[in-house]
């Protein structure tokens, strides 16, 4: 495959970050990969591992002379990197993003960024519960589709971004900001909320029956928490930036459970069934569509799409 950005920077170097470096490497995508992270830390484990032809210590110095930039933090921090990078951005570059969240990325980014730039938002459906510069993979986002909002962006631009991830393995597709975060409120936001849950109410009941509910954890339990050892800064940006669709996904979720529940407790047999009879058809379709790479003994440590 050929060079699609003579110079890539990428802002953050966790596992999102360090994946998009690993693949780009895989196919020869990027001229130059330089990338940043807020703590020397992490820097100096990137430039340890070396997935990046530069380690830089901050996010202007690393944007210079890049024709991509992605930012690659927490949702909530994305608005001050723009900040930040906007005087040093140059002349025609694409700047991207991978937040799990749109609208809130558009409107913290957004007014940031200078005219003479490309600001093409985008979102990987692609995780591990895993965090930080070592545990990035190139196979990361492998078939899996990877959603990019170019929200009225020249299409030259986004053609080329979309090159890059196909690149990197992914399907891309195309989609509005708000219709973007109400997918992924109920795909991803809602069921992660569920499983937090979830393992919270197991925890409570632990202390109950000492060690039980972790020696007898069957493997839909092992998956909550697997789902719930997610990172927790993440996540909370997650929720505080996706509010109104999850809330509204979880009101919806509410309302089913009560049915549910009220199924239970009348002894309707019928409501049950014809009930998991639907859901079970969901599961059908998911595996004919070629999305079921979700179990946890899926390739490296537990992929699943996430955020
Ligand atoms: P990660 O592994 O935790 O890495 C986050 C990176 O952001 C680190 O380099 C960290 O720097 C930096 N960072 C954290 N807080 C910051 C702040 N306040 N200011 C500047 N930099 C900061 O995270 P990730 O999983 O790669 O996620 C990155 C983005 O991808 C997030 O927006 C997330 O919503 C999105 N995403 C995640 C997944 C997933 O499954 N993980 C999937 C799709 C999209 P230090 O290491 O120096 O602290």
């Amino acid at each position: 495959m050929s060079v699609v950005y003579d110079r890539v920077a990428l802002i953050g170097l966790g596992l999102i970050a360090s994946s998009m470096a690993h693949a780009m490497r895989r196919s020869g995508l990027a001229g130059e990969i330089v990338g940043t992270a807020r703590s020397t830390e992490t820097r100096d484990i990137a430039r340890e591992l070396g997935f990046c032809d530069r380690v830089v210590d901050s996010a202007a110095e690393a944007v210079k002379g890049a024709d991509l930039v992605v930012l690659a933090v927490p949702v909530g921090a994305m608005g001050a990197v723009a900040a930040e990078i906007a005087p040093e951005l140059a002349q025609g570059a694409t700047v991207t993003d991978v937040g799990s969240v749109k609208q809130a990325v558009i409107e913290a980014v957004g007014p940031h960024l200078p005219e003479h730039v490309h600001f093409i938002p985008g979102h990987p459906l692609a995780g591990t519960e895993h965090s930080g510069p070592r545990s990035g993979f190139a196979e990361l986002f492998d078939n899996r589709w990877c959603i990019l909002v170019p929200n009225g962006s020249d299409a030259k631009a986004t053609a080329r971004l979309t090159r890059l991830w196909e690149g990197m393995g992914a399907h891309v597709d195309v989609m509005d900001a708000p219709h973007h975060d109400l997918v992924l409120a109920v795909t991803s936001h809602a069921p992660h909320l569920i499983a937090y849950t979830m393992v919270g109410v197991a925890d409570d009941l632990s202390r109950v029956t000492d060690s039980e509910v972790i020696k007898f954890s069957a493997a839909g339990f092992r998956d909550f928490t697997r789902i719930a050892a997610s990172d927790p800064t993440m996540w909370r940006d997650v929720f505080l930036t996706n509010k109104d669709a999850t809330l509204e996904i979880l009101g919806r979720f509410t309302e089913e459970l009560f049915a549910l529940q009220r199924a239970i407790r009348t002894g309707d047999g019928d409501h049950l069934h014809d009930y998991f009879t639907r859901t079970r058809a969901i599961r059908r379709g998911i595996i004919e569509a070629g999305q079921d790479t979700d179990a946890p003994d899926f390739g490296r440590s537990g992929q699943h799409d996430k955020a």
